[in-house]
């Protein structure tokens, strides 16, 4: 068996990709409705200030904060009630000194008024009037002339995730269609003789297609369509075929299985003859997925992921997901989600390798415990069981049962 020729850190294989990579997003544009886990292609700005009026935060009485210093329990401030502000509607009333005008909380203020009291803080007297029990600010419990967002602002920058939060204020300002960056569209090929598609019964020998599957499913969680080219065997004038097929229909390109070193292993050879610059790494200095391809054909994106499972979901979020988020312009995150926890056991590593060890997170006494989900490497059920993963770095020999381990989730 031939060697790797040059086993690279994973984080090298990536930037090798990235930094010949022609990322300008092409935008589209989507109803906002629909505009959930998209990022935005433009800097989302506000077309007008919100709230465009003054709005009560409370139920009570909008009131001129003046008529309220001093105001107390035992010597409470006096107002004539000289109207309402209905819901939805604009006030009818302009107050005077020592007036005040029932308020709704989101509804607008009285003219005159410039802070609203607290129905509890206030008592009824007699007809149309009331007590106040406690002094009011001017501003106070109400939200001013574009607190929320300004004509002007950007509410969401270009590249950003739009989630729950942001639909919800893009609506609230009337934006109802947004620009967000075109979905990559990801061709998926499985290789290997021994494949076969789920729905039949494999033969002695063979296995179902898991990798079809879960990385397309993968795709679509990075924000990306998969384009399923289909099942090919080791074959290189099919793979061949296959790949440029894959490179007509998708932006990306990523080969299943295939991809290490031995006479059966082609995806290399398919990958680098298919067009200039050809296959950029060969190999990758991480466990599991030792076996990974990075390449570039003509300006597109192609992956060769290991076959087992697990590697090939493992290097997928290491090359693949970073590549499809680069081709929408997207901004990650400053910080990755996760958890401190206490690793249960040993975890051994080689220096120059960096690890991920899948782990189960357990509640603990009183703190979260790693459990790491050990097994065969090429168990997918190792992947289910597991709640994240820990990262072994590159220059570690390992952690120790009782180390303080970070735990990226899933
Ligand atoms: P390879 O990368 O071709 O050496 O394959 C490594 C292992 O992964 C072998 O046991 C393959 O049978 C298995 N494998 C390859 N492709 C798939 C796939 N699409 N689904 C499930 N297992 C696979
Ligand atoms: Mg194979």
């Amino acid at each position: 068996m031939r060697e790797f020729f040059n086993v690279v850190p994973p984080d090298e294989a990536l930037a090798t990709l990235l930094d010949r990579l022609d990322v300008s997003v092409r935008g589209e544009v989507v109803q906002t409705a629909q505009a959930l886990g998209r990022v935005t292609a433009e800097d989302l700005v506000s077309p007008e200030d919100m709230p465009p009026y003054p709005r009560s935060t409370m139920d009570g009485y909008s009131v001129r904060a003046r008529d309220t210093f001093g105001a107390s329990e035992s010597l409470p401030a006096f107002c004539d009630v000289v109207g309402e502000v209905a819901m939805g509607s604009q006030p009818q009333v302009c107050l005077s000194t020592g007036q005040a005008a029932v308020a709704y909380t989101g509804g607008m203020l009285a003219d005159g008024a410039d802070a609203v009291v607290m129905v509890e803080n206030t008592q009824r007297v007699g007809d149309g009037s009331i007590e106040i029990l406690r002094p009011v600010a001017p501003g106070e419990n109400v939200i001013q002339v574009g607190e929320d967002t300004e004509a002007g602002d950007t509410v969401i920058p270009k590249g950003q995730l739009i989630r729950a939060q942001d639909v919800g204020v893009l609506f609230g300002l009337g934006i109802t269609q947004v620009a967000v960056a075109e979905r990559p569209r990801v061709a998926i090929i499985s290789t290997g003789d021994e494949l076969v598609p789920p729905e039949g019964s494999p033969g002695p020998g063979q296995v179902r297609d898991i990798n079809s599957y879960s990385v397309a499913a993968l795709v679509e969680d990075a924000g990306g369509l998969p384009v399923h080219i289909g099942l090919v065997p080791d074959d290189y004038p099919l793979q061949r075929q296959a790949a440029m097929d894959g490179l007509e229909r998708g932006d990306v390109l990523v080969f299943s299985a295939g991809s290490s070193v031995s006479s059966r292993d082609m995806t290399v050879r398919v990958l680098d003859e298919l067009g200039p610059p050809g296959v950029l790494v060969h190999g990758i200095a991480h466990k599991p997925g030792k076996p990974t391809i990075v390449a570039l054909v003509n300006g597109r994106p192609a992956f060769g992921l290991p076959g087992n499972p697990v590697s090939a979901m493992v290097v997928f979020g290491i090359v693949v997901r970073p590549v499809i988020q680069a081709l929408m312009g997207r901004t990650e995150p400053p910080v990755t989600r996760g958890v401190h926890a206490r690793l249960t056991k040993d975890i051994r590593s080689a220096t120059g390798r960096e690890d991920h060890v899948q782990v189960k997170l357990i509640e603990g006494e009183d703190e979260l415990l790693a459990d790491p989900v050990f097994g065969k490497s090429n168990l997918i059920s190792t992947l289910v069981e597991a709640d994240g993963v820990v990262v072994v770095p590159l220059d570690d020999g390992g952690l120790y049962a009782g180390d303080e381990v970070f735990v990226r989730l899933y």
